[in-house]
């Protein structure tokens, strides 16, 4: 039975931490789940007494670019799908939470958003088979791989066009327990459905994607793989609603400032 992790805020008492989510009640941890941790306190869900934040404080974020054929003869062109995965990173700094603000920097003219599947490691991971590599998986989340599309195209490198402040809008929640391979991924712009593809459809499965990645570099305990988007990329402007909506997850909702 999936179950639901959360990072919080408790307005009652000032503190911040890991918590399981149940339907009435959430149990807070002594850490993050994917540790030893042991149950510290239930506490009833009322009001608004708790704030969800980022699930996730990941020592790197790993973005694959480029990994639905449609969004691929989208942006480019059938040919230019890659050979194996597109790598790069977003740096930590860049996540912010449910309902934060994404912020519009002043130098580019066009911020787009692209909903994507996150996978959350669970443990350190290095040169893993590709029959082994879900066992890395801890669970699952929504990631928008907010990006200053024109910034990524005159700088070549996409370090600074993915990794402003508040370009990883991450959450709600993580899910545990549930089946990567067929999850509609939706990007929702304002209300109106603009991306929709299955994970199904990506070029290079989770599998492949988390044995690669040992192969290259290290995968430690709660850190973040966003999967790459399907195709329907588009700008947003300030006063957007972008939600990034995931079968069997949930929504992950923000504005621009
Ligand atoms: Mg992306």
């Amino acid at each position: 039975m999936p179950n639901k992790y959360i990072r919080y805020s408790d307005k009652l008492d000032g503190s911040v931490g890991y918590a399981l989510l149940k339907s009435d009640s959430l149990v807070k941890l002594s850490g993050p789940p994917w540790t030893q941790t042991e149950e510290i306190s239930s506490e009833p869900l009322t009001g608004d007494r708790f704030e969800l934040l980022a699930p996730v404080q990941p020592s790197k974020i790993v973005c694959i670019g480029l990994n639905y054929h449609a969004h691929v003869e989208a942006s480019y062109s059938a040919e230019e799908a890659p050979e194996r995965p597109l790598i790069f990173l977003k740096p930590p700094s860049s996540i912010i939470g449910p309902g934060d603000k994404i912020q519009h920097p002043k130098e580019s003219e066009r911020v787009d958003y692209e909903a994507e599947l996150g996978v959350v490691i669970g443990q350190q991971t290095k040169n893993i088979s590709l029959d082994e590599a879900v066992d890395a998986v801890f669970g699952y989340t929504c990631v928008n791989d907010v990006t200053a599309r024109d910034l990524q195209k005159t700088d070549g490198q996409w370090s600074r066009a993915k990794g402003y402040d508040t370009f990883c809008p991450v959450g709600p929640w993580i899910v545990t327990g549930i089946d990567y391979s067929d999850l509609l991924v939706e990007g929702i712009l304002n209300g109106q459905v603009r991306q929709s593809g299955s994970t199904a459809q990506m070029i290079f499965p989770i599998p492949f994607l988390i044995s690669y990645l040992s192969s290259i570099m290290t995968l430690m305990p709660g850190d973040l793989i966003s999967t790459g988007t399907p195709a329907g990329i588009a700008p947003m402007i300030s006063g957007d609603v972008i939600e990034v909506r995931i079968d069997q997850i949930g929504t992950l909702r923000n504005s621009i400032a």
